[in-house]
């Protein structure tokens, strides 16, 4: 087993090593830009596998659900501050980490052989879900910028269609929305769009602010742990002075297109069901073969991968030893870690093509941030507890600094500007009609190739050369 990385002979021999790069996110977007600072562009050949032109940022994706931002805002563009890395675009579909090949399938479909002497996995995560009947059916996710952007229309046809309808019955339901995980991102995506779905109502004649019910749901005890008891029951408090019903130790038994059965027995009557329970590692880590710790990558404190040459993992994808907690404990799946770690990675890689020491990731957690929509918020930062209107103003402080370009942050403040002094037009836009967008539909979890399939492709492309 070794645990230090190096580019091999033949790589260097054969010119520039190719550094591959996969997955476009909080740590993958990093490492690229280091290395780009770090290296001549003579050292190495850098390219980046991602689906998407941009780097989606997550931590504001609730905002965009709830019409506060515009799409564009989170996402920011690759090649504002991307220079000369090559951005493949697709998704990695398979990694023959003996053969050093990926196997990616382009945006156009076409499946290609991508050989490299150091690969860098930050795929990032999917929504975990459950063998829970009728989940990957009927819910929602809050993953991608596309379901966000569906959520949003979703939603407000509920009310167009509740506000049309004749049966009372069909307009509770309609005015009814469950979102099922109580950590930051399901707490700030209902409370965000709470806010929306309430304030609409002056706008749709037959709505009545006080039928509309947003439901949280957690089998935890408590919301957002991470938090602490305080932030974590101000939290609670807050949403529940809205009107939320936040109901913790129960999960969703089954689901159907017009109601959700709880585990405590109680059935909701509803259209809409938001599934935010936890992450789960890339599906693509499975492709590898390697040691994983619950789904991720166990790497090294150097993001290494233990007994496997040239091949880094960081990120939501990977089990990162937590050095600043100790105790064998491995860094949580934020976009704080994954971009401190971005960097390091970065470092690590220079270091391993200079026959330099790879050096351990060391970092603190700065605490979180809430944005509850409004002047509602608690954040909790370097320890400091807040709550109401200094929380906000740290959570939208602390988004500013932490998006990448000038113009997105530029695009971000423009949009909160504009959202408190004119709020917002309640419209859809009407591209997601008679679309799929269900769990099942966006987590493309059947993309991937088994680790047969890899090594049939890499060997017959060998025996080709
Ligand atoms: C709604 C929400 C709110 C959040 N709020 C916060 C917050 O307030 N603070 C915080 O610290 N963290 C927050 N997080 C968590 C944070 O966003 C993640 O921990 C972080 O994005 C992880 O970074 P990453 O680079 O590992 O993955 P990502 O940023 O998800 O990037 C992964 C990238 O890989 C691409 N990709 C996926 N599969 C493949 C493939 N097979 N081949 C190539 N590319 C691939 C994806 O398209 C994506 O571009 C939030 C997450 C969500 C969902």
């Amino acid at each position: 087993m070794t645990t230090h990385t190096t580019t091999t002979e033949a790589g260097r021999v054969a010119g520039r090593p190719r550094i591959l790069i996969v997955g476009g996110g909080f740590a993958g977007v990093e490492c690229a830009r280091r290395l780009e600072r770090r290296l001549k562009p003579h050292e190495a050949l850098i390219t980046l596998v991602t689906p998407f032109d941009y780097q989606l940022y997550l931590p504001l994706l609730p905002q965009v659900a709830s019409g506060v931002l515009t799409p564009q805002s989170v996402a920011v563009s690759l090649r504002r501050g991307l220079r000369r890395t090559r951005v493949l675009p697709g998704g990695a579909i398979g990694v023959d980490p003996a053969a050093k090949v990926c196997v990616v399938r382009k945006i156009t479909d076409e499946v290609v052989n991508e050989p490299y002497d150091v690969i860098v996995l930050a795929p990032g995560s999917i929504t975990r879900t459950f063998d829970i009947p009728g989940l990957t059916e009927h819910a929602r996710g809050m993953k991608t910028l596309a379901e966000a952007a569906y959520l949003r229309d979703h939603v407000i046809a509920q009310l167009d269609l509740a506000d049309a309808a004749t049966d009372a019955a069909e307009r509770e339901a309609r005015l009814r929305f469950v979102v099922v995980g109580g950590g930051y991102a399901g707490t700030e995506t209902a409370a965000c769009l709470q806010r929306i779905t309430t304030a609409a109502c002056e706008r749709y004649p037959r709505l009545d602010a006080r039928d509309v019910h947003w439901h949280i749901l957690d089998v935890a005890p408590k919301l957002m742990p991470e938090l602490g008891d305080r932030l974590g029951a101000e939290a609670a408090r807050t949403l529940r002075r809205r009107g939320i019903e936040v109901s913790l130790g129960v999960s969703v038994a089954k689901a159907e297109a017009d109601r959700v059965t709880l585990t405590d027995g109680r059935e909701l009557p509803c259209r809409t069901l938001i599934w935010t329970a936890g992450v789960a590692a890339s599906p693509l880590v499975g492709t590898l073969g390697a040691e994983t710790v619950k789904g991720r990558l166990a790497v090294t404190d150097r993001m290494t991968l233990p007994g496997f040459d040239g091949v880094f993992a960081l990120g939501d994808a990977a089990a990162v030893p937590d050095r600043a907690k100790g105790d064998g404990a491995v860094c949580p799946p934020t976009a704080q870690h994954a971009q401190r770690q971005g960097k390091v990675v970065a470092d690590n890689v220079v270091a391993s093509l200079r026959g330099e020491p790879l050096r351990p990731y060391v970092h603190k957690d700065l605490g979180l941030v809430v944005d509850l929509g409004g002047k509602d918020a608690v954040s909790k930062p370097l320890g400091v507890q807040l709550t109401g209107l200094p929380a906000q103003a740290v959570a939208r402080g602390y988004h500013l600094l932490a998006l990448r370009t000038n113009v997105a942050k530029v695009r971000t403040a423009t949009n909160w500007l504009l959202n408190a002094a004119a709020g917002d037009d309640y419209v859809r836009t009407g591209f997601q009609s008679r679309r799929p967008a269900t769990l099942r539909d966006f987590e493309y979890t059947d993309a991937y190739l088994t680790p047969e399939e890899i090594r049939s492709r890499t060997s017959s492309s060998a025996d080709a050369g």
